[in-house]
């Protein structure tokens, strides 16, 4: 088996798929890993690590010719991908609903897209999954350039020249990002609080030992849907919520805002009468940025300032830590991949529950039951 990995060349994107480690542990398994020189120069791998680890190293022509199974962080151009043998593997991320166009593409192609995304939240997939590994960076570096861009202290501070007061920190969704900002502002002494549509993370919050802000007035509330995801709200739950959170808002220093629904916009949660209300120097990060915005006047890949009040939107942020998110990325692939990997044979079978989750495209159609309609 042949695996390809070429240089990322999506705006921004620092990571790469694959690392020396994930090579070896393909090589291990009986591939051939060939790299597209300078792959790893953003992620701060060598072309001479990978060669020590065992790739094989050019251009991208003689990467991909006769490759089994190319791997990315966000799926290539399939025009790209002409010297790959028909009905290669495609393993990325393609942004599904997002990109429909480019689905197609590999469909009339007739490449087999893969879908990181589109993993299934169940126990045995959870190494697999690259958007909890890369949320994960996301949540903890969200709350550093926050903490960067605020013009105070995280910690209180008692000094002989007087007390600094410990920043108010206000996380709105507590998925895997959130949860690992909760952690990130506590470790740096901010006074946390944090709130979900999914009751199940009050306890969550709970043990971090930050406070739950939560709407209890409205009947009949759970917020969760399948797979653990969140349903979209009623109008009257958005209703109360917007009337909590507009009272609570106005006394955080930084809100960091992580709220997402598969498959449709990000819900609005912070109104911009809801950003004056803050104080000036306050600083609001929007993970949800590239899906639409949790914050009304964020800006993808931009730090606007509006009443005072700095709002960031990076659209990528784990590639802010490309070494580490390669890592991550690099073994979620690894371990997806060898969970089906039958050495002796030389193939790649995924099975019903994993394959017809992940999988876009085959044979020329679209598969993919989400995609219809
Ligand atoms: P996500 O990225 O889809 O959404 C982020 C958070 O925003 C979620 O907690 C969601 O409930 C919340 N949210 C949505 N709308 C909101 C609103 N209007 N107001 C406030 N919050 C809102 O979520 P995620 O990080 O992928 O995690 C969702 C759950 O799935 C978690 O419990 C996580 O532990 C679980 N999970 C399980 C697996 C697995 O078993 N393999 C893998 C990943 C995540």
């Amino acid at each position: 088996m042949r695996i390809a990995v070429l240089k990322e060349t999506a705006p921004g994107e620092t990571r790469v798929a694959v690392t020396p480690e994930t090579v070896k542990k393909f090589m291990g398994l009986g591939a051939v890993v060939a790299v597209e020189q300078g792959a790893g120069q953003t992620a701060s791998i060598t072309d001479a690590a990978y060669s020590d680890a065992g790739a094989e190293l050019g251009p991208a022509e003689q990467v991909l010719k006769g490759a089994d199974i190319v791997l990315g962080v966000q799926a290539p151009d399939p025009g790209a991908l002409a010297r790959v043998k028909p009905g290669a593997m495609v393993a990325a991320t393609f942004d599904p609903f997002g990109n429909r166009a480019r689905v197609d593409a590999y469909a009339s192609a007739g490449l087999e897209a893969l879908s990181m995304e589109f993993m299934p939240r169940i126990t045995r997939a959870q190494s697999m999954d690259v958007l909890s590994s890369q949320s994960n960076l996301a949540g903890y570096k969200a709350v550093i350039a926050a903490a960067d861009t605020y013009g105070r202290a995280f910690p209180m501070m008692m000094t002989a020249a007087g007390t600094v007061q410990a920043a108010r920190v206000f996380v709105m969704g507590v998925g895997v990002a959130g949860l690992q900002a909760i952690a990130t502002a506590k470790r740096l002494g901010a006074q946390v609080s944090a709130t979900d549509v999914r009751s199940a993370t009050k306890e969550q919050i709970h043990s971090l030992g930050a406070k739950p802000i939560f709407v209890e007035s409205v009947a009949g509330i759970e917020g969760e849907g399948s797979g653990g995801y969140a349903t979209e709200m009623s109008e009257e739950y958005q209703k109360a919520q917007a009337e909590l959170v507009s009272g609570h808002i106005a006394k955080q220093d930084i809100v960091i805002t992580t709220a997402l629904i598969p498959g449709r916009a990000a819900p609005r949660l912070i109104s911009d009468a809801q950003v004056a209300s803050m104080k000036p120097g306050s600083v609001i990060f929007d993970l949800a940025v590239a899906q639409g915005g949790n914050v009304e006047g964020s800006v993808a890949d931009e730090v606007v300032e509006k009443h005072g009040v700095k709002i960031i939107g990076y659209a990528n942020t784990p590639a802010m830590l490309a070494a580490d998110a390669s890592a991550l990325f690099a073994r979620n692939l690894f371990n997806f991949l060898s969970a089906f990997w039958d050495k002796d044979a030389g193939t790649v079978t995924l099975d019903d529950e994993i394959g017809d989750a992940v999988r876009l495209t085959r044979g020329g159609a679209v598969v993919n039951e989400r995609l219809q309609g």
